[in-house]
């Protein structure tokens, strides 16, 4: 065809593979030798009368949908949501309080890691608490922790996890303080061994806790006993436990989620697929497993490239998930010794210690510290909940004096061990108060 001739009517027919009209003069050969789509000829479609269907936008929802482009039928959800977010953090559901950040305010942490006590029942091999001066008996007296949850809520914390130190269960105030956690608007969770429980108190417990975590790190009786230090028969009590919750909830549907936690060291590799198991079979709803915390003077003995070894496994008890039952490991940490969004080669992403106005933790003798690691470093303590107001504490000067003092001058590749509970909140704010050039061009 001449450069000024007009395309024959056969030639405007002509197609490309989705069905749309082709370009008769492109300009030049694409390097696939395609025909190129002519945009124009494409039909306008008028808009539509209806709001298009979004109920498939919850969970689990996968929608397959044409391949062929520019049919505007709405969207086709290939994306499953995500149920839980395990590995990752959820800071962006808390602007306010990151604004609140920016300007320099005094705020309450959106979330609290608590222990109730300094004591335990078990001894699991890998145990933390250790390292962080265990005593017997020790616990927060139940007048101070129903005082501490009216100030928790009146000072704006979201959400306390009874998590760390001692065991929760062992804290008889433990139930009431979840009752009245909902009463004033906290939401709360446990991560409880679960031999202890106190079935009198489930039905309080699974209506007003919005979490509850069994910290099981063995699939079978010897690993149990190898695993947790306790007798064989008590990881058979603690399914009937977990069983039993499971019935109750579904039969009163209580919307507490019930979970399993796996803190994985190569001594409990090999039970990796049985726990997968064994959680299936009771109806958790997720079988969760992470790294192993090390101190920072690693007495723990965690050498992270091991976790390499148990990969497969992981993978195949990842495979075991469905719509209900969630197996899920901690890749982000696990993998610490390669490359992951917050590590790389032991690493952190990030040089500088900022979460802990967002995420705080308390000792299960009522000490409020910036962190979990740090229990026992009385420089950084902040207060007593058992001897002061939590209200006042967070309000106070100590408390954002010495979240500045871990600004300023502690170094996380050398004061701070892997994998500590704020790494996620400290990626993210760490790439806020470090912007690239020229981000107005989002
Ligand atoms: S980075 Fe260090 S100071 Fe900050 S929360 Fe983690 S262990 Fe604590």
């Amino acid at each position: 065809m001449k450069k000024d001739q007009e395309p024959t009517a056969s030639q405007t027919a002509q197609k490309n593979q989705g069905g749309a009209a082709v370009m008769q003069r492109p300009g030049h050969k694409l390097r696939s030798g395609a025909p190129v789509v002519e945009r124009a000829a494409l039909q306008a479609s008028p808009p539509m009368d209806e709001t298009p269907d979004f109920s498939q936008l919850e969970p689990g929802a996968t929608g397959g949908g044409s391949s062929v482009p520019n049919q505007f039928s709405g969207p086709s959800f290939r994306n499953p949501r995500e149920r839980f977010r395990f590995d990752g953090h959820k800071m962006v559901y808390h602007l306010d309080r990151v604004l609140a950040w920016q300007r320099g305010e005094r705020f309450a942490p959106v979330h609290i890691d608590m222990g109730l006590t300094k004591f335990c029942n078990t001894a699991c091999v890998y145990c933390y608490a250790v390292v962080q001066n265990m005593s017997r008996g020790t616990m927060i007296e139940g007048d101070a922790l129903l005082r501490f949850i009216e100030d928790a809520g009146r000072v704006g914390v979201r959400s306390i996890g009874f998590i760390g130190d001692g065991e929760p269960t062992l804290n008889p105030a433990v139930y009431d303080a979840a009752v009245l956690a909902r009463k004033v608007g906290v939401d709360t969770s446990m991560a409880t061994n679960g031999l202890l429980l106190d079935m009198n108190r489930a039905h309080d417990i699974l209506r007003d806790m919005s979490w509850i975590r069994f910290n099981l790190s063995a699939g079978s009786k010897e690993g149990f006993q190898r695993i947790h230090q306790s007798k064989g028969e008590n990881y058979l009590a603690l399914l009937e436990t977990i069983r039993s919750l499971v019935a109750i909830k579904k039969q009163y549907h209580y919307p507490c989620t019930l979970g399993l936690q796996m803190v994985l060291i190569p001594e409990n590799f090999d039970q990796i697929l049985l726990l997968a198991e064994a959680g299936a079979d009771v109806g958790v709803d997720y079988l969760v497993i992470k790294h192993c915390s090390d101190s920072e003077y690693g007495e723990l003995g965690i050498d992270y490239s091991l976790y390499a070894k148990a990969e497969a496994d992981l993978k195949r008890a990842e495979a075991l998930s469905t719509a209900e039952y969630v197996v899920q490991a901690k890749w982000n940490k696990i993998n610490a010794a390669g490359d992951t969004p917050i590590y790389r080669d032991g690493v952190r992403k990030y040089d500088i210690c900022y979460g802990t106005p967002f995420l705080s933790q308390i000792s299960g003798n009522g000490d409020v510290y910036p962190c979990g690691p740090f229990y026992g470093k009385k420089r950084f303590l902040m207060g007593n909940i058992q001897k002061e107001s939590y209200y006042d504490i967070v309000m106070g000067d100590r408390y954002w004096a010495v979240h500045e003092d871990i600004r300023t001058w502690v170094d996380v590749h050398k004061d701070c061990a892997i994998g500590c509970r704020q790494d996620y909140l400290n990626k993210f704010l760490w790439d806020l108060k470090s912007p690239p050039e020229h981000v107005n061009f989002i």
